[in-house]
């Protein structure tokens, strides 16, 4: 019989995880993936799908034609529950899924309770549908600036222990870009509110002169700062920081910590109270040796302790080589060898471009986290193309299957 390796989610570290085990032993195993979604999603262009510059069908395929020409069977459902000692997974058409390996990859929901009023005021970014709703906003937001009709100040935040920082710079700037585009920049206050403890900290402790580099960025773009602040709640049309300030806007866009999927906190051993499933560095789970958990669904420590609590970004290229190792390990572990590669988050490169609409940085590192030997961020318009082509090019590589390639 054949070994059944089952993956939970179809995006960047899904994807990845099922091609890389099908590809290493075609024939070999019988690999399911299910998610919740049936489509792959580009997550970092959704900085700019509000302004009009992408579209769902941009910046998304559909998976199933990827997986079946790979020979892995789709199953289009969440999973409700896994039963790690009956190696069994449900999902939300009542089945049960039997798996030898089971490799969970569902990634992040949004922590919709950080604050109040965050759920019912807020607009943000970090899902498909939110950052349709997020256009929506802006193109009301921009009808009214230009009638003079409505409240003009804009506010881009990140909430206290938020992890995904790169999103919010990315937005910010390239608001500050379509305000210029739009001819209202100068009429227009443009506030970066964050829990960061300085600019450019990133969620990843900063970068040699990212400070000197963002605080330069912004003062170019006439950006005001709040920094090392949390906010106490949502207004319809304010937000309220936790020291008390009352920042007013006609449009924002907030940015909330993220959290595992809820159903992951429900089987025992297998995650910690946000959802997030206690890994070892060979990413298996720490309690069950053939269970795995990569991407977003992996814990990961926050090694510091802020004045306002940040968190952690969980990036793409992290993400991918989450995946890959656990590949390798399953691999092996079907093969009868002892699972042996490790990676731990810490010490996986930081490869990143944050983009500012025309203009951009490139983020490089030796180590997601300190301590390191190099990191270095290079500003200017190329950046701005790299991401352009990244985008191309890894939705060409992911739907083609070539999880192979860098
Ligand atoms: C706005 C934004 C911008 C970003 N920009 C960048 C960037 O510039 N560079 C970068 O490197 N990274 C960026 N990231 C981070 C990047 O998107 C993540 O690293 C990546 O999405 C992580 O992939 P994942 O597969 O672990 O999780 P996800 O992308 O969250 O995918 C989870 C998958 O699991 C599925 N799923 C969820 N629940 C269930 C369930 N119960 N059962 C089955 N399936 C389920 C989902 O449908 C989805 O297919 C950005 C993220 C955001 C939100």
């Amino acid at each position: 019989m054949r070994t059944k390796v089952l993956v939970l989610g179809a995006n960047f570290a899904g994807l990845t995880a099922a091609l890389a085990v099908q590809r290493e032993l075609p024939g070999e195993v019988d690999v399911t993936v299910v998610s919740a979604s049936d489509h792959f999603l580009f997550n970092p262009s959704l900085i700019w799908l509000p302004f009009g510059k992408r579209d769902r069908a941009d910046i998304t395929f559909p998976v199933a034609p990827t997986l079946e020409s790979h020979d892995i069977e789709f199953v289009h459902a969440a999973a409700t529950g896994v039963d790690p000692v009956a190696k069994k997974v449900t999902i939300d058409d009542g089945r049960e899924l039997g798996y030898d390996y089971l490799v969970i990859a569902t990634g992040y929901r949004n922590k919709t309770d950080v604050v109040p009023g965050f759920a019912e005021n807020a607009n943000t970014i970090t899902t498909l549908a939110e950052a349709e709703r997020t256009g929506d906003a802006w193109r009301r937001y921009l009808d009214d600036a230009r009638g003079a009709t409505g409240p003009r100040e804009i506010v881009i935040a990140a909430t206290q222990s938020a992890g995904c920082f790169g999103a919010a710079y990315e937005f910010l700037f390239n608001t500050s870009y379509q305000l210029k585009k739009a001819g209202l920049r100068k009429e227009v206050k443009l506030t970066y509110v964050t829990s960061e403890p300085f600019l450019g900290h990133f969620g990843i402790g900063g970068l040699p002169h990212g400070e000197q580099l963002l605080r330069m960025f912004l003062k170019k773009e006439g950006i005001e700062a709040r920094l090392s602040v949390g906010l106490d709640h949502v207004d319809d049309g304010a937000l309220v920081l936790a020291d008390g300030e009352r920042l007013p806007f006609g449009f924002s866009m907030v940015v909330p910590p993220f959290l595992g999927q809820e159903f992951l906190t429900t089987s025992d051993g297998l995650a910690d109270d946000k959802g997030y499933v206690r890994v070892r560095p060979t990413y298996q789970s720490e309690k069950y040796d053939d269970v795995y958990a990569v991407g977003v669904a992996a814990a990961v420590d926050v090694p510091w302790q802020t004045p306002t609590p940040v968190g952690i970004p969980k990036t793409g290229f992290p993400t991918e080589v989450m995946a890959h190792t656990a590949a390798d390990n399953i691999v092996a572990q079907i093969k009868g060898e002892t699972p042996t590669h490790t990676k731990e988050f810490g010490d996986i490169k930081a490869v990143c471009v944050m983009d500012a609409g025309n203009n951009g940085v490139v983020i490089l590192a030796d180590k997601m986290l300190p301590p390191r030997k190099h990191g270095v961020l290079i500003p200017g318009p190329q950046a701005h193309l790299m991401k352009l082509g990244f985008e191309k090019y890894f939705l060409w590589k992911m739907r083609n299957g070539h999880v192979q390639l860098p």
